[in-house]
């Protein structure tokens, strides 16, 4: 394939920016890609597994000469990391980042970005429980949703960036900010927030043994652990970051819990019955969006291949 950017310069060298530049070698759209994390530990492994064609002591080297800079740190970073690029940048480059929120992202990164670049946010919808340079695989983008958030960025940009995402195994879909924020509050954070609350719980109790929690997690609780073991840094940031969005859906999230649990104390077992009806239609129509298998595992197997 020919490429799409002739240079590309990752920001972040975690899970996220690992996964992009080996599915860009599989693909062969990226000329040449460097790279640069603000850790030396990160940087040496970096170099020691060739993540990067070339790995910069400086997030101003990566970015030099580059046609496509992608900014893959936690969202609260992103603002500081721009300004301190925004004066190197290449005069028709675009910038782009993978944050999990995104009106922050632009609040904070927008105003940096300099007169003749373009800034054209996008989020991966995909991920695992693992960080960090050597967590990446070239698979983690197939057949997963890559939203584009324009907001106003220039066309050919934009539409070149789709063109690099999908050569990297995404569907592109495009979203306001406002909304994008939002949908992610709910197929996202939300959920992210009720494992680690769960997870906090079974901690908490007493009369329910660390060792039983352990034995007995096959039975549901091991999925919330494994959902709970993500990036505390990432995750905090995305909670700070995006304050109203999970407000409202953790206020419509409390409203319904207490549905069910009035239900669960009247003995109402229709309302009980019908809930759980609804909520499994929901579980077939991932399915048949190839979302997810029907593996019992939950397709975790088959996701790490
Ligand atoms: P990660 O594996 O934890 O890697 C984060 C990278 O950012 C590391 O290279 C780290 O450098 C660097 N970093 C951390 N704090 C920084 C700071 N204050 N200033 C500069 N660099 C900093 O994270 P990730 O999972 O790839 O996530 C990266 C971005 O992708 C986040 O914005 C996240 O919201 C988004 N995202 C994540 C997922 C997911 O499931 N993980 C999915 C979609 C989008 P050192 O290694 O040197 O510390």
């Amino acid at each position: 394939m020919t490429p799409i950017y002739d240079r590309v310069a990752l920001i972040g060298l975690g899970l996220i920016a690992s996964s992009m530049f080996w599915a860009m070698k599989r693909a062969g759209v990226a000329g040449e890609v460097t790279g640069y994390a603000r850790s030396e530990e990160t940087r040496d492994t970096a170099r020691r597994i060739g993540l990067c064609d070339k790995v910069c002591d400086s997030a101003i080297e990566a970015v030099q000469d580059a046609d496509l800079v992608v900014l893959c740190v936690p969202v609260g970073a992103m603002g500081a990391v721009a300004a301190e690029i925004a004066p190197h940048l290449k005069p028709g480059a675009t910038v782009s980042d993978v944050g999990s929120v995104k009106k922050s992202v632009i609040e904070a990164v927008g105003p940096h970005i300099p007169e003749g670049v373009h800034f054209v946010p996008a989020h991966p919808m995909a991920g695992t429980e693992h960080s960090g340079p050597e967590s990446g695989f070239a698979t983690l983008f197939d057949n997963r949703w890559c939203l584009i958030v324009p907001n106003g960025a220039d066309e050919e940009a934009t539409a070149r960036l789709e063109r690099f995402w999908q050569a990297l195994g995404a569907n592109c879909e495009r979203m306001e900010v406002e909304h994008h924020d939002l949908v992610c509050a709910v197929v996202s954070h939300i959920p992210h927030l009720i494992a680690y609350t769960m997870v906090g719980v079974a901690d908490d109790l007493s009369r329910v043994s660390d060792q039983e929690v352990i034995k007995y997690s096959a039975a549901g609780f091991r999925d919330f652990t494994r959902i709970a073991a993500s990036d505390p840094t990432m995750w905090r940031d995305v909670f700070l970051t995006n304050k109203d969005a999970t407000l409202e859906i953790l206020g419509r999230f409390t409203e319904e819990l207490f549905a069910l649990q009035r239900a669960i104390r009247t003995g109402d077992g229709d309302e009980l019955f019908d809930y759980f009806t609804r909520t499994r239609a929901i579980r077939r129509g991932i399915i048949e969006a190839g979302q997810d298998t029907e593996a019992p595992d939950f397709g975790r197997v088959q996701a790490k291949e």
